[in-house]
């Protein structure tokens, strides 16, 4: 995908601070922390959102998760808890339309986001 950040990012051209370099799944630590830990956990192809990632059913939901629940684990903060955010839309407040998993920990969160 054309003009895509993360598309970028996957393909090496554009740098990040990756923490996990898989076949089909890609993490890298976000560029505005909103917690001690806030990484990004993305799919390699290109789909705009979780909805397309979901409806594509080819496995790559599944692992996008369990590498979100891998990251957290890595990063430990498993134990304390985590937040797994797909922000999807506008409403949502979703700015880079390639579906990325937010794995948030590190502090306590409140409910509901903002
Ligand atoms: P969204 O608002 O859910 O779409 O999240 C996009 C996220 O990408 C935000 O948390 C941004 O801080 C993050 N971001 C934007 N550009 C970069 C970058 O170049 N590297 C890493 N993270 C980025």
């Amino acid at each position: 995908m054309p003009d895509c950040l993360f598309c970028g990012i996957a393909a090496g051209q554009i740098p990040a601070t990756v923490v996990l370099d898989g076949k089909r799944i890609l993490a890298f630590r976000d560029i505005n922390p909103q917690a001690p830990t806030h990484v990004l956990v993305v799919p390699r192809d290109h789909f705009p959102n979780v909805a397309a990632l979901a409806a594509a059913g080819d496995g790559q939901l599944d692992e996008l998760v369990s590498t979100a629940r891998d990251i957290a684990v890595a990063e430990g903060i498993d134990a304390t808890g985590y937040r797994v955010v797909f922000n999807t839309g506008q409403d949502a407040g979703q700015t880079v339309e390639h579906v990325h998993a937010h794995v948030l920990g590190g502090r306590p969160m409140a409910w509901p986001p903002g």
